[in-house]
Formats: structure tokens, C-alpha cells, sequence
């Protein structure tokens, strides 16, 4: 045991420079670095982001906006189930104002058992917010954006390294969840709220004393998003495989004041909006581990709400598809077919309405004609048209 706690130690060490960042995303070669410059980026321009960060104008960036009608029901998604998580409170763990976020270092002992294919372990943990003026989550959920967000990142320990898992496509995981005001204070965050003053300034680090860290996120553990995205900050790498929770975590007003207002970033200006906006899905799905959406305009599915798997009626498909979550977890054939079939029924629709449009002008073009032969053949200075074959103004004059 302590063999691998010291193993771990030192692969925690030798990705120092990552650790100490948001989502440990930054380049090492810089650590700690005070005043401008610091960490090459900011969020005053995300913007120019990918042109120092290539990944981050890539295809699968994150954060997003989760269309609750757009997700997909997977069965194969069971509930997140954490180990490890309830600290003794000798244990110290390392509080830090890295200039974009404040973060508190994990033990690699917090694991993530269940709930994807293959085990993680925990890194670190930060957290996102707005400003007295508005709310700062990442993610937003049918366009409605949370007052806060808080992030656990973990890596995958099959890889050599950590720099490794950072660069193989499901090689991290993150567990998120939204913080909205709620009734009274919330007794998990004060253990990290009631030290944030000893970290106001950027570069600034303390230690917390251990506490339950499962009681950061909300009590159900089984209703979530799931997607393939990216690190949310520089160097933005497109192997996270997120989880996004559906229940939201409460802290009283005062608690998210503090989060809002505490804080310093770069030139000591007030660390706020740490958030990045939502990115396109370029064609990806995100899977929900429950029927998130009930609305009419979702094709029925068959039976109990299972996706009409293409070859596989027992799910066996979307398990081996699951188990390469960073080229896109879940089922793609059917998500597919569900949006062909959609397709094929607007084009149904418009179609019609096309082809009644055309025979209505087409009738009506006939009637003025006919309406117009028979002026014609009325007067009696007009010549008769040569195709005299057009029998209809005959047919009326007989009637008449
Ligand atoms: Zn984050």
C-alpha cells in the first residue's frame, strides 16, 4: 500500500507543473509564475487561445451546452461510485490560487470504482464561478447557465504517466457538477471556503485539513451527462471523458459571495468569470444515464427507452463502444438513425407541402387560361387560335 502511495507520489511529482494548474492543463516549464505572462493565457482572451493552444480550436472542446432533448438514454451508464474519499482530518492536502482558479490537490487513493468502463484516479479539484453580476458555470443545460461549477479531475492509471493520460483519448475524467444558491451554508464547501482568504493572491497556497470530499458533490451520483471533450483551459487536450451531474449542489448566498469576491488573479485585478464558453458539438452526442427529456418532439423509442441498438438488442454494442470513450462514448448507430429518421420525416413534410403548392398554381394557371380562351373566343374581331382542339370554350358554349 504505501509502496503505491509513494509510486504515486512520485507520478504526481513528476507532473508537478500540470498538478498545479487548472485541470493541470498548463506547461510546466512555467510554474508559479507571478504577475503578467503568468500561464500564458487568460480569460480576457480565449479567443486567441488556439493559436498558441492548437487542441483548443478543435472539434471536441468543451465546455457545452447540453440539449436536454438532444441526449441520448444509455442503460449502460450506471452510478458513479467513489472510494476513498472520507479523509482523516491529519491528512493535509495542498490549497492553492493558481491565478485562474483556486485548487485543492487529491490523493491518487480517491478513486472513481464505477460508473465508467475503467477505474480513474483523483488529481485535483477546482472550481468555477461568475461575479456579483452573473452566474459562471461552464456547462449549460438547455441554455441556462449555473451559478458555479466545480471540477474533480482524474487520470487514467493504466497510462505510463500522467502527461500520457493527458494525451490519450479517455486518459482523464471529470466529475462536475453545478453550485446554485440554496437555503443555508453547506457545510462541505466551508472547509474550503473558510481558507480562501489565505489564498487571495495568485500564486498564494495553504493546506486544508482532510474532510469528506464526496460531500462536494451532490448526493445522486447515478443521474448524469455524459460526453468526449476536452481540458476547459490551455492546453485544452480533447481527452476528457466528463461527467456532468444532474443534480446541482447548494450553497447559501453568502458562500458563493465569498467564492465570487475573495479572490485575486492577474495584476491583483478581482478573479472572476473564470468560466470558458460553450463549444460547438460538431456532431457529438452526449448520453444521459436517464431520460432527461420527455418532449414530444424526441422520436418514441421502442419499448422501455432503449436506443434501437443497430446490431445488438441486449446492448452488448453500446458496452464495447463505452469501453473507447475518449473516440466517443455510447451508440452512434443509433443516434443516427434516430436523427435520419427525423430528417426523413421533415423531408416528407416539406416536400408535401411543396408538390401542393405547385398543383394549386398549376390549377390555377389552367382556370385563367380557360378563362382567357373563352374571352377570346367571345369576341367576334378576334382570331380563332389555331388549335382549335382546345375544346373546353366549345364545351361552354354548348352549355351556354
Ligand atoms: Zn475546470
Amino acid at each position: 500500500m504505501s509502496c503505491t502511495r509513494l509510486g504515486l507520489s512520485l507520478l504526481l511529482l513528476a507532473a508537478l507543473g500540470w498538478t498545479e494548474d487548472e485541470h493541470g492543463s498548463e506547461d510546466s516549464s512555467h510554474p508559479k509564475k507571478k504577475g503578467p505572462g503568468h500561464g500564458h493565457w487568460s480569460y480576457a482572451d480565449k479567443d486567441e487561445w488556439p493559436l498558441e493552444f492548437p487542441d483548443c480550436g478543435g472539434q471536441m472542446q468543451s465546455p457545452i451546452n447540453i440539449d436536454t432533448n438532444s441526449t441520448i438514454f444509455s442503460r449502460e451508464l450506471q452510478p458513479v461510485v467513489l472510494a476513498g474519499y472520507n479523509l482523516d482530518p491529519s491528512e493535509q492536502l495542498s490549497l492553492m490560487n493558481n491565478g485562474h482558479t483556486v485548487v485543492l490537490r487529491l490523493p491518487g487513493s480517491l478513486t472513481i470504482a464505477s460508473g465508467y468502463p475503467q477505474e480513474y484516479r483523483a488529481m485535483q479539484l477546482h472550481l468555477h464561478w461568475g461575479s456579483p453580476e452573473g452566474p459562471g458555470s461552464e456547462h449549460t443545460v438547455d441554455g441556462r447557465r449555473y451559478d458555479g461549477e466545480i471540477h474533480m479531475v482524474y487520470y487514467n492509471p493504466s497510462s505510463d504517466s500522467i502527461k500520457e493520460a493527458m494525451r490519450q483519448p479517455g486518459g482523464l475524467a471529470v466529475l462536475a457538477a453545478f453550485l446554485q444558491v440554496g437555503p443555508e451554508d453547506n457545510v462541505h464547501y466551508q472547509h474550503l471556503l473558510e481558507q480562501l482568504h489565505e489564498v487571495q493572491e495568485e500564486g498564494k497556497e495553504t493546506t486544508v485539513a482532510g474532510f469528506n470530499i464526496e460531500g462536494l458533490l451532490p448526493a445522486n451520483l447515478g443521474r448524469y451527462y455524459r460526453y468526449s471533450g476536452s481540458l476547459t483551459t490551455p492546453s485544452c487536450y480533447q481527452t476528457v471523458n466528463w461527467t456532468v451531474f444532474n443534480q446541482t449542489v447548494l450553497l447559501s448566498k453568502e458562500q458563493i459571495s465569498l467564492l465570487e469576491t475573495t479572490l485575486q488573479g492577474d495584476d491583483d485585478k478581482d478573479l472572476q468569470n473564470n468560466f470558458r464558453l460553450t463549444q460547438s458539438l460538431h456532431g457529438r452526442k452526449v448520453l444521459a444515464s436517464f431520460q432527461a427529456s420527455l418532449s414530444p418532439r424526441r422520436v418514441p423509442l421502442p419499448d422501455d427507452g432503449v436506443p434501437p441498438m443497430t446490431p445488438a438488442p441486449d446492448g452488448a454494442t453500446e458496452r464495447s463502444t463505452a469501453e473507447a470513450p475518449g473516440a466517443g462514448a455510447g451508440c452512434p448507430p443509433c443516434a443516427d438513425s434516430e436523427k435520419q429518421l427525423g430528417f426523413a420525416l421533415q423531408t416528407a413534410e416539406v416536400l408535401a407541402g411543396l408538390f401542393g403548392g405547385l398543383f394549386a398554381v398549376t390549377a390555377l394557371a389552367f382556370l385563367i387560361y380557360i378563362y382567357k380562351q373563352r374571352s377570346q373566343t367571345r369576341r367576334p374581331d378576334s382570331h380563332p387560335k389555331p388549335n382549335v382542339i382546345y375544346t373546353a370554350a366549345t364545351t361552354d358554349e354548348n352549355a351556354v
